[in-house]
């Protein structure tokens, strides 16, 4: 297909009509940082702001698929129309069937109201930082009522893919010892629901537990009037303990809705975007304009003790 400028306009149209060759056209042209991608950015603006966006994090083999695609079922049960992103901070492989088999979607991949797409980073986070909330504005545009976004493990790279969500559920279960490794990566902090799943499994009490004493200890969720993270217990492969997990995301989206916050979320998530994309702006101008013999010869200068670093620098800024 062309990737003319001109397609544009007519892809963002039929996706907000929900046509699903057009949402998978648009991501693929996001994802893969096409030359119209400021043409695309530009026509989905208008459309933003209807989808609830979910993140779902945890380690490998806790359940998050199963969960993923037992909440599919739910909301679609409700008459929502969903979205899911499954990204890969660790994978070097983009779009591909690896992600693919690993989402346990295959109950939905005929349902034309469920849009579904497997993200990888190509070995640089930066790059999938950059592409997931544009996939995100594509899907929003598509009228997803909610939007799944499931990443793969509890590390770093995890914690800033769920802090595009609105709602971050972190899933654990009885033998991962994920509590202790959330808390390590920080993702306590971040997670809004917990969902203990496996609870068929003997230890799940226990893993429960832990996560309301790792919450007593302290942090963000302590301070008065501050949203507390609920813990639902789940049996994914069953579907058990799904509406709970859906009765918490309510409540959460309407606590954020009542108390500003989601304004504020949205707004600081624009904030961080706008900056990353700026400063990516400046960083490729310092290197049109100064090139690499420019800061050579600042740098002999600076070991000559003719100046000083910050003037060195000041002065290659200025000149831009
Ligand atoms: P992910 O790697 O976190 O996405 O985990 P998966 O969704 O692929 O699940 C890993 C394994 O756990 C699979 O064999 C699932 O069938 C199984 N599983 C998922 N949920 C449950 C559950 O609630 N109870 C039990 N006993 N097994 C589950």
């Amino acid at each position: 297909m062309s990737r003319r400028a001109g397609d544009v306009p007519d892809l963002v149209r039929r996706a907000t009509e929900a046509d699903p060759r057009a949402v998978a056209r648009l991501i693929s042209l996001v994802e893969n940082d096409s030359p119209v991608l400021r043409e695309v950015a530009a026509a989905l603006a208008p459309y933003g702001g209807h989808a609830q966006v979910v993140g779902l994090t945890g380690s490998p083999g806790v359940g998050k698929s199963t969960s993923t695609s037992a909440i599919v079922t739910a909301l679609r049960a409700a008459g929502k129309r969903v979205g899911v992103l499954a990204v890969d901070p660790s994978s070097p492989f983009s779009g591909g069937a690896l992600l693919g088999d690993r989402v346990r979607m295959q109950d939905h991949a005929t349902d034309p109201d469920v849009f579904i797409r497997s993200m990888a980073s190509r070995g640089q986070l930066g790059g999938l930082s950059a592409a997931v909330p544009q996939a995100l504005r594509v899907l929003d545009a598509a009228r997803c009522d909610v939007v799944l976004v499931e990443t793969v493990g509890v590390g770093q790279a995890e914690v800033e893919i769920a802090s595009l969500a609105d709602t971050t559920l972190l899933v654990v279960a009885p033998g991962f010892g994920d509590g202790i490794q959330a808390a390590k990566a920080g993702i306590i902090e971040i997670a809004d629901v917990f969902v203990v799943n496996k609870a068929d499994r003997d230890g799940a009490d226990q893993v429960a537990r832990d996560l309301r004493y790792m919450q007593s200890l302290g942090g963000r969720h302590s301070v008065p009037g501050a949203w507390r993270p609920p813990i639902v217990k789940t049996v994914a492969s069953r579907g058990e303990g799904v509406e709970d997990v859906l009765a918490a995301l309510q409540k959460h989206c309407a606590w954020m809705a009542q108390h500003g916050e989601l304004e504020r979320r949205r707004q600081a998530r624009a904030a961080a975007e706008i900056e990353a994309i700026a400063l990516g702006t400046v960083q490729r101008r310092f290197a049109q304009v100064h090139g690499s013999a420019a800061l050579s010869a600042a740098a002999e200068r600076v070991v000559a003790g003719e100046t000083d670093p910050y003037t060195a620098a000041d002065r290659l800024v200025e000149a831009l």
